[in-house]
């Protein structure tokens, strides 16, 4: 039997019920459809009794995760404990201008200019991302006259609304922390032949809120990808092309009544987004390092943000027993194919706040010169939070893997077990392939230009 076939058997299995039986989780396999609906109507609303929450989507939606919600504190982002005041960092010092300016080696100053262009398809998506860079497309003044608004409440409640209409998966709104901010800005086109301080330029806004929007990557484009293959980079600009028009449609309409608000997405960030996200009570900092996780979607999303002065009512950020969890399971860091992400058992502190030591430039490499593919998002593959089919197997173990480390050991083993993350679905493989392109030094010259600043 093929693994396909083993994997075609195991659905069926799941669908007879019987799975649990098998694996000795009958108490489990009790808990899904009564226990975790409780509490996802009992805790997910508890945080916001005041009504922000939005008509088109009622309940944010976590999956089957018990989300616990955390109170606004300085001292903390969400689940990350601060040791000291985080540091502004420079946006010339992110992975992908640390290759554009040959710090990575020269391999990577090449294949930053093409990794997403040199599939065809990604080149595609990117260049419509692009559209939507310009700082007058992401920011400008705002209208001289105020409209009349309602309660910050009822307003945090439509802006939700306005996000899901224009399609994102999901949407929150965070207290914007002053030091998630870039210190520095690369410029439009920065021309990496030139000295650093003639590309940079110090980035100064702050705005006391953000809305952030998330949309997913595609779920069965992941199950029939590797991760790192030519689909890799246009799952990742797919979500940035659509998040990013949102983002600007939101500050633009916020602008027009009178208020600051800047886009921040792919092409044109003036903050990272992982912080972000945390603010907005989107997800939990993961053991990849930066990568911030969400409990339904894991982190087969991308994000862009809506910084702004219009009064708002902020969510509270959110603890679905993550650190707990990436404590021991440890899946990515066995897959990722350029071993950059960290076994360490804890955290570490990095700027002042704690995290997995993950190496950020061996994944830029990685991503920059993959031969195998366009980019990479193995991690994001194999990760057992990402939601994958709509069993009650699956939704049992993500409801028993955010209840703390020892949970989490059996949702790890019951995603091992039946090879999620791993597998590649051949029914779902919609795409083409050009594996002929995807060398360095045949694909810096074939299509295209970097996506980031070039
Ligand atoms: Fe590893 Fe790929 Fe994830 Fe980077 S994107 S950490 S190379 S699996
Ligand atoms: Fe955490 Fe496991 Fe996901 Fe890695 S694969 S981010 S260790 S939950």
């Amino acid at each position: 039997m093929s693994d396909n076939e083993k994997k075609i058997s195991r659905r069926a299995f799941l669908r007879a019920g019987t799975a649990a039986a098998a694996l000795g989780v009958i108490g489990a396999a009790q808990m899904p459809g009564q226990a975790a609906a409780a509490a996802t109507e009992n805790m997910t609303f508890q945080a916001s009794p005041t009504g922000q929450w939005s008509k088109l989507h009622p309940r944010h939606d976590y999956g089957s995760a018990l989300v616990r919600f955390v109170e606004n504190d300085d001292r903390w982002l969400g689940t990350s404990e601060l040791l000291s005041p985080p540091q502004n960092t420079s946006e010339a010092d992110m992975g992908f201008n640390q290759a554009n300016r040959g710090l990575l080696g020269e391999l990577p100053q090449k294949g930053v200019r093409n990794f997403i262009p040199k599939h065809p398809f990604g080149g595609a998506i990117s260049f419509a991302r692009t559209l939507i860079a310009p700082e007058t497309v992401v920011d400008g003044e705002p209208s001289p006259e105020k409209f009349s608004i309602p309660d910050p409440e009822q307003m945090s409640q439509h802006i939700k609304d306005a996000a899901y209409f224009l399609r994102a998966d999901e949407v929150g709104i965070g207290k914007m922390p002053p030091y998630a901010y870039y210190s520095h800005k690369v410029k439009q086109g920065a021309d990496w032949t030139k000295p650093l301080e003639e590309n940079i330029y110090e980035f100064t806004e702050r705005l006391p809120y953000v809305i952030v929007v998330m949309v997913d990557q595609h779920l069965e484009t992941m199950l029939a990808s590797t991760g790192y293959d030519g689909i890799s980079g246009s799952q990742s600009m797919r979500s940035y092309h659509a998040t990013g028009n949102i983002a600007v449609i939101l500050a633009k309409y916020i602008r027009t009544l009178g208020y600051r608000a800047r886009a921040h997405h792919s092409a044109n960030y003036g903050a990272p987004l992982p912080p972000l996200m945390i603010a907005a009570g989107l997800g939990e900092l993961s053991r990849t390092g930066d990568c911030v996780i969400h409990p339904r979607l894991g982190f087969r999303h991308k994000l862009a943000a809506v910084t702004t002065d219009l009064p708002l009512a902020p969510d509270k950020p959110i603890d679905f027993g993550l650190i707990d969890f990436c404590r021991v399971c440890k899946k990515c860091a066995d897959n990722c194919p350029n071993q950059s992400i960290s076994f360490d058992r804890e955290p570490v502190e990095y700027n002042g706040y704690l995290r997995w030591n993950s190496d950020f430039k061996k994944c830029t490499i990685f991503r920059t010169t993959n031969e195998e593919g366009s980019s990479c998002g193995r991690c994001m593959k194999v990760c057992p939070w990402n939601s994958k089919e709509d069993s009650w197997f699956h939704k049992a173990g993500t409801w028993i893997g955010s209840r703390g480390e020892a949970s989490a050991n059996l949702l790890k083993s019951i995603d091992d077990m039946f090879g999620y993350g791993t597998e590649e679905i051949p029914k779902y493989k919609w795409w083409l392939e050009w594996p002929d392109n995807y060398k360095v030094e045949s694909a810096a010259t074939a299509s295209g230009g970097s996506i980031y600043n070039k």
